[in-house]
């Protein structure tokens, strides 16, 4: 009985420690610091364990300080396994489709590849660090601009933001080796298609209420389609509201 108060206490004491260490972002004694080891639990339990292979990936997913790319207020949340918001009612997705979305691609050191829904920034961080260069697009021009701030700052140097409508691409930058959408359109915007290399690979959540998130891959200028997992992105908005 005494001994179970004890240890109880002991664990309320350490506990609390560990919380005030943790807020303060102070390295532990072995130069650890509470971001490292969340972001090594998350790539352990939500990218490995869920099967994710391509080691590209999984560096990138242990390299990029998520928490940097959330609000002050969450980011202790920035590793769990959910997307949190980003303001302007958008949100940063979920790590492993995040992972997933990056996997699917097949991403080569030399590709160029095109994100549309820059948002937080971070997916453009995780492809910046797998490939040679990053075009990404944002529609809102706050997201966009305090993306740009973070990325600079972060030092992640290949990558380039845009404010616009995703919908239209970057055609001045095309060919792409691959193109990712975190944005969910009703069908892929006929300019991607076209700015979408031969043999490079398009992923998007397609839908609205119900999203699939599907792979295309361009074969003698044609689409191939593949259907992957039933998704829950932001709506893309812009031209394609229109049509
Ligand atoms: N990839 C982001 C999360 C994307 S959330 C990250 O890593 O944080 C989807 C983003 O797509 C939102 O920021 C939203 O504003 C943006 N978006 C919606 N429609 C768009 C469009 N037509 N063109 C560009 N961006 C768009």
């Amino acid at each position: 009985m005494c001994l179970n108060i004890v240890l109880k206490n002991l664990f309320f004491t350490s506990t609390v420690l560990s919380l005030i260490i943790g807020c303060a972002d102070t390295k532990g004694k072995n130069g650890v610091s509470w971001h490292d080891v969340a972001r090594r639990e998350m790539v352990h339990n939500q990218i490995v364990a869920r099967g994710i292979m391509d080691t590209n990936v999984i560096n990138a997913m242990l390299s990029v300080e998520r928490h940097r790319f959330v609000p002050k207020e969450l980011e202790r949340l920035a590793y769990s396994d959910y997307p949190l918001p980003i303001g302007e009612d958008q949100t940063i997705s979920q790590p492993y489709i995040v992972a997933l979305m990056t996997e699917k691609v097949a991403l080569q050191s030399s590709h160029r590849v095109l994100e549309i829904g820059t948002g937080s920034g971070y997916q453009a961080a995780i492809l910046s660090l797998i490939t040679r260069e990053v075009y990404t697009i944002e529609i809102i021009p706050s997201l966009a601009q305090s993306a740009a701030e973070r990325l600079k700052e972060l030092g992640y140097n290949n990558v380039y933001v845009k404010c616009g409508d995703g919908f239209l691409g970057w055609p001045e930058a095309a060919p792409f080796d691959a193109i990712i959408i975190t944005c969910a359109p009703p069908e892929v915007p006929q300019p991607l298609i076209e700015q979408l290399a031969e043999g490079g690979r398009l992923i998007v959540p397609l839908g609205d209420n119900f999203q699939v998130l599907t792979l295309y891959t361009k074969v003698n200028g044609k689409l191939e389609k593949t259907d992957i997992a039933p998704v829950r992105f932001v709506p893309m908005k812009g031209i394609i509201e229109e049509q």
